[in-house]
């Protein structure tokens, strides 16, 4: 079997997946129409003409924008729905997915209104894809804290749905003490936490993120290359990298696959994983990481597997599910499914 049928076959977990940056340019122009919106393009290909990007600054302008046409329950549902079916493609067993209720809230959708469609969509996602899941709400650190902590106000009657809770958007500029009590607050409720880190941002958005917010995965991570006590640290206490390659290079963290450290980092012992971030964004899906991986950075089907096996560990999920999923991964590398 050569490795991209390996790849396609072999079981995945996702752990850093915006459901917002799942809109494809061709659903944002059904959505537009749908519900009487203007776009700024005119076909879709002008919208994937759109998507060169200098820096995260510049992604997030155009991502926001693209967000507008959300706007109904059914919008959040479709929206999710068409990211599960990419997911059985792939082969995704599991997915952990962020949603960003501020990008909404602030233009007049309620809270309600997007989690109740994001969250139907995952539940039949189970029942007719048999792709189990868990919800994150990030905060956008761009914006105040004050605004952070009504979100989380809202979050409090849905936490039967939500999991835990996260930091995106716009890291240079908004460290993570600037949340560190609305954090404080989310881990009292129950709350897991996470926070991307260390993408565009300095080491010491790391370390503050584990000390200050307290989270159980650290979202990219990758610049902790810059500190090695750092890495050491993050090898020792098995503390999961939610890495995305191809989102790395689209916003040019790093100049060119072959320069990304996410196989270093896994040679080193770091719990590092394979996610797709923003795929209708970034140029793919699950199985599109991993090709640009395998093919840029000569790794073993065995090194393969642990990123399932790293991201299954990291999970937000039961030990008894997790078992399931490990032996959803076992039972494919150990070759029952014909393809090993
Ligand atoms: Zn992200």
């Amino acid at each position: 079997m050569n490795q991209t049928t390996f790849i396609k076959h072999l079981p995945k977990v996702e752990l850093h997946l915006h459901i917002e940056g799942t809109l494809e340019p061709e659903m944002m122009f059904q959505l537009a129409q749908r519900n009487n919106i203007a776009l700024p393009y005119s076909t879709p290909e002008q919208v994937k003409q759109a998507y060169q990007f200098e820096n995260l600054q510049s992604f997030l302008d155009i991502y926001y924008q693209g967000a507008n046409v959300l706007v109904h329950e059914q919008d959040f549902y479709d929206l999710t729905w068409a990211y599960l079916r990419r997911c059985a493609q792939d082969n995704v067993i599991h997915t952990e997915i962020f949603f960003d209720p501020q990008t909404h809230t602030e233009r007049g959708v309620a809270f309600d209104t997007v989690i109740h469609g994001i969250h139907r969509a995952l539940q039949d996602g189970r029942e007719q894809l048999g792709i189990s899941s868990q919800i994150i709400l990030c905060f956008l650190r761009h914006l105040d804290e004050e605004s952070a902590f009504a979100t989380l106000e809202q979050a409090l009657e849905h936490k039967d749905k939500i999991i835990g809770v996260g930091l995106d958007s716009s890291e240079l500029g908004h460290p993570p003490q600037k949340f560190a009590r609305v954090f404080a607050r989310a881990l009292e409720e129950g709350f897991l936490t996470v926070a991307h880190a260390g993408e565009e941002g300095p080491v010491s958005n790391i370390y503050d993120s584990l000390e200050l917010l307290k989270v159980s995965r650290v979202d990219h991570g990758v610049r902790c290359v810059d500190d090695p006590a750092l890495v050491e640290q993050l090898a020792k206490s098995q503390m999961s990298l939610t890495v995305c390659p191809l989102s790395n290079i689209k916003l040019k963290v790093f100049a060119s696959m072959q320069e990304h450290n996410i196989v270093e980092l896994l040679r080193r012992g770091v719990c590092v994983t394979i996610n797709s971030d923003d795929p209708a964004y970034f140029g793919g899906y699950m199985s599109d990481n991993f090709n640009a991986v395998a093919e840029h950075l000569s790794v073993t089907e065995q090194e393969l597997a642990q990123f399932t096996r790293n991201a299954i560990n990291a999970s937000f999920v039961s030990d008894s599910d997790k078992s399931r999923l490990h032996s959803q991964l076992q039972s494919f590398v150990a070759g029952d499914n014909g393809f090993v």
